[in-house]
């Protein structure tokens, strides 16, 4: 007996329709709820070339008899609702019955299928929405569809397509995400003949996160679990149809059910993981990923006097309600949804993550203000640690940011001049790479925004060969005066320009500087991590790496370029895959190389912090003099600040 029917058109212009297939983590989104309705407890995909070529499914779910298998590509067929009724308590990830003809018709499709107590299972293969072939086979229970060459009869949208790392990094990182969500079912994804996700049923969340991100990951996270009795139904009046329809059956209304509970689950980082951007993170809501202000709201107010207001949290939260207290047909692609009682949501939300950061909560306090380290790094993967964050707040013990006078102004609020108290300012010669800085600037480690154009070069460098270094503020800062006036230089930025510079040019002329590491280094990576070193680890060998695939999702590394100390190693590069992880366009080997030797020359730098003899002093400042730009570092901050001699003999009222 089939289980799909076409909705009545009433029932179907009900429903928020619209585009599905966009690109090839739509396809794999809308197949693997699809799995994931049909109750499988086993999911396999498979893709080829970031799934433009390939993407295939894989579940051991119910499967479909026959005539439902080609029931499914008529648009609204669906086994998931009946009535406009149903779409108020929607139980299910799909209800549209939209996803299989869209996908169908923009692509060569074969569904195998079999329900589990058929003899046999049917074979359907559809050409551009074409059906071409039906056929009956001994099939093993459960679905799977092959789509083949997405796009190949609507040009225009594969022109749109990105490259293939940035779509299989938005693949794995939906798959990692629906992996989360149901620890209790085994997810499988491969990208051609690398497995970049096994992972097999496990107890609870905890353990997923473990399993999929490791140890250091699920150290920073704070584990959320919360429920509260509803008070009352989040729809006070049942609908005008159903009112009707009970009247019509007993003249009165039937009685109202219990409205139920919510339930939070999940995690949220410690106050010390700072993000610069919301990719980290990821609302369930009902088994449901979505996107929803009122709950990015809460969020903010959780973490309100925790986390300054520009940088974000990692949070994975899960929430469950009562399917008639949320409604998800408010949005095509069913990413948004609305909560029937918001303000009962939104305070439950914001509540339990509260209670559970202040339970957290380290002694001493949190010193957000000093100890802002933001990372770029866009999802959940080791890329912000603790230490450094421990680390920046060493660096300024007793003194907030704010009062540090001669701070570089925070972007976007672009200057020449720095004031200095009364009236006199230094120039920072930064005004052009600011413009083009990150939004926040962290005070050590690196960020990943690099100015795209080359600067031009800088006119200050003859007067930067006669400086004398005089001495050091906070071992941190180089003080040195020439003719000019007093300057002072940032010792880490400045040895990280030199450095840059170097690398390029060793590069270019293939003679990296490597070194052995004593025991080789093994990472484990994201699957998303993995799709882009697949496609830089050759860069990365030309840059003094040695570092190869160990296992399914590990990788090995032997040799690391000089003068990295083999403990950052690590570090440094889950936050280079991290920034190159979610770059928008194509990964071009320009940018990837001098995202690469910006890296390097980050975490090869003097630090700050650190006492250098007169004879380093010099010898940095004449290294920088040799450099093309030694006006910014390679992230955009500035190097030097001026005081300049009309300045000081403005001060002392000589001019
Ligand atoms: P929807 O999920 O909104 O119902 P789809 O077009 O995605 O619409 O799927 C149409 C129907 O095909 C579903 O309602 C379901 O009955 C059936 N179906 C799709 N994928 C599977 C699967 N993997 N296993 C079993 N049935 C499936
Ligand atoms: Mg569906």
């Amino acid at each position: 007996m089939g289980r799909i029917h076409v909705l009545s058109e009433a029932v179907a212009n009900k429903i928020a329709a619209g585009e599905v297939v966009e690109r090839p983590a739509s396809v794999v989104k809308e197949l693997l709820e699809n799995s994931l309705d049909a109750g499988s407890t086993r999911i396999r995909i498979n893709v080829e070339a970031g799934g433009k070529k390939l993407i295939q499914i894989t579940d051991n779910g119910c499967g479909m008899v026959r005539d439902d298998a080609l029931l499914a590509f008529e648009r609204h067929a669906t086994s998931k609702i009946k009535n406009a009724e149903d779409l108020l308590s929607v139980a299910t990830l799909g209800f549209r019955g939209e996803a299989l003809p869209a996908i169908a018709s923009v692509s060569r499709l074969r569904l195998e299928t079999c329900a589990p107590d058929e003899n046999s299972g049917t074979i359907v293969e559809i050409n551009g929405g074409k059906i071409f072939k039906v056929e009956e086979a001994g099939l093993p229970a459960g679905t799977s569809l092959t789509i083949r060459d997405l796009f190949f009869n609507t040009p225009a949208r594969k022109k749109f397509l990105k490259a293939e790392t940035t779509e299989l990094s938005h693949i794995a990182s939906l798959v990692t995400h629906y992996a989360l969500a149901h620890p209790d079912k085994h997810f499988e994804l491969h990208s051609a003949t690398n497995a970049m996700l096994v992972a097999p049923p496990v107890a609870g969340y905890s353990e997923r996160v473990y399993q999929v991100f490791g140890k250091d990951v699920l150290d920073q996270l704070i584990p959320i679990a919360a429920v509260q009795p509803l008070e009352h139904m989040g729809l006070p009046q049942p609908p005008p149809w159903r009112r009707k329809n009970e009247e019509d059956a007993d003249g009165q209304d039937a009685p109202l059910p219990e409205p139920g509970e919510m339930r939070v689950r999940g995690f949220v980082s410690k106050p010390e993981i700072q993000k610069l951007n919301r990719n980290s993170i990821y609302v369930f809501v009902n088994g449901r990923l979505i996107r929803d202000r009122l709950i990015q709201h809460a969020l903010t107010e959780a973490y309100r006097n925790i986390l300054p207001p520009t940088v974000f949290p990692v949070v994975l939260l899960f929430l469950e309600l009562p399917g008639g207290e949320v409604d998800v047909n408010v949005h095509p692609s069913k990413t948004e949804v609305r909560f029937r009682q918001q303000t009962v949501m939104h305070d439950f939300v914001r509540d339990s993550i509260r209670a559970a950061l202040m339970k957290a909560r380290p002694v001493p306090q949190f010193t957000t203000e000093i100890g802002a380290h933001p990372t770029a790094s866009p999802s959940l993967t080791p890329g912000a640690r603790t230490d450094q964050a421990f680390a920046a707040r060493d660096f300024y013990p007793a003194m907030p940011l704010q009062t540090f006078a001669l701070h570089a102004p925070v972007p976007p609020s672009v200057t020449e001049r720095f004031e200095f108290g009364s009236g006199i300012s230094v120039e920072g010669n930064n005004a052009l790479a600011l413009a083009r800085a990150p939004q926040i600037v962290p005070f050590d480690g690196c960020t990943p925004v690099m100015p795209d154009e080359p600067e031009p070069p800088s006119e200050l460098a003859p007067s930067l060969a006669s400086l004398k270094p005089l001495g050091q503020i906070r071992e941190s800062f180089i003080l040195a005066v020439n003719h000019e006036g007093l300057w002072i230089i940032d010792q880490h930025v400045a040895h990280e320009r030199v450095l840059f510079e170097k690398i390029l040019k060793q590069r270019a002329a293939q003679m990296p500087q490597s070194q052995r590491l004593l025991m080789p280094l093994v990472l484990e990576l994201a699957p998303a991590q993995q799709a882009v070193f697949a496609e830089i680890s050759e860069e990365l060998n030309k840059n003094g790496f040695e570092a190869e695939p160990f296992g399914t999702r590990s990788i090995a590394v032997k040799l690391a370029p000089a003068g990295v100390e083999g403990s950052q190693v690590e570090h440094m590069l889950h936050e280079l895959l991290d920034q190159l992880m979610r770059e928008e366009q194509a990964l071009n080997m320009e940018k990837v190389r001098a995202r690469i030797a910006a890296s390097i020359a980050c975490h090869a730098a003097i630090k700050v912090n650190m006492p250098l003899e007169q004879n380093k002093m010099e010898w940095l400042l004449a290294e920088l003099a040799k450099t093309e730009c030694p006006m910014s570092c390679p992230h955009g901050r500035p190097v030097v600040l001026r005081y300049s001699m009309k300045d000081i003999q403005k001060a002392f009222k000589r001019i």
